[in-house]
């Protein structure tokens, strides 16, 4: 039994190819579109252990259901197609460049997530706290994109 069915099982799911192959796709490729989650799964589909194609309808399913259990996150800043990401539940959040578009992880402030201890909320009970630092990467800075 693989870890991904492990994963799964732990999570109530159904260790499906498709579901493997996705978490696979998200493993080594973090913050990444439906499309291009696609297109790494088609990938594995013509390696070794092939999956068989996957429906864009089926595809959302897939990470629909893995969101839904919580193995997944998605991230929409504004301007891009929502980005998928396995979820590793340390709140981490995440800084765009404007300019080519990478998405980079940002370590949550040392200890137990300040940030989630919103001011003036007024009794609000936070349990996820997103934050987007919009700028440009270290790349685009150094060439003056
Ligand atoms: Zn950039
Ligand atoms: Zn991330």
């Amino acid at each position: 039994m693989s870890d991904l069915t492990a994963l799964l099982r732990s999570k109530g799911l159904r260790s499906t190819p498709h579901r493997r192959a996705v978490l696979h796709a998200l493993a080594e490729n973090p913050h990444v579109t439906a499309v291009e989650v696609a297109a790494a799964v088609g990938e594995q589909a013509s390696g070794p252990g092939a999956v068989s194609e996957l429906s864009r309808q089926g595809l959302y399913n897939v990470l629909e259901d893995l969101r839904r259990v919580g193995l997944v996150r998605s991230i929409e800043p504004a301007g891009s197609a929502t980005l998928f990401e396995l979820q590793h539940g340390d709140n981490h959040h995440h800084a765009v460049c404007r300019s080519c578009g990478a998405v980079q992880d940002v370590p949550c402030s040392v200890g137990s997530a300040p940030c989630l201890d919103a001011p003036g909320t007024g009794g609000f009970v936070a349990d996820e706290a997103e934050v987007v630092w919009w700028g440009r990467c270290a790349a685009c800075a150094a060439a003056g994109r």
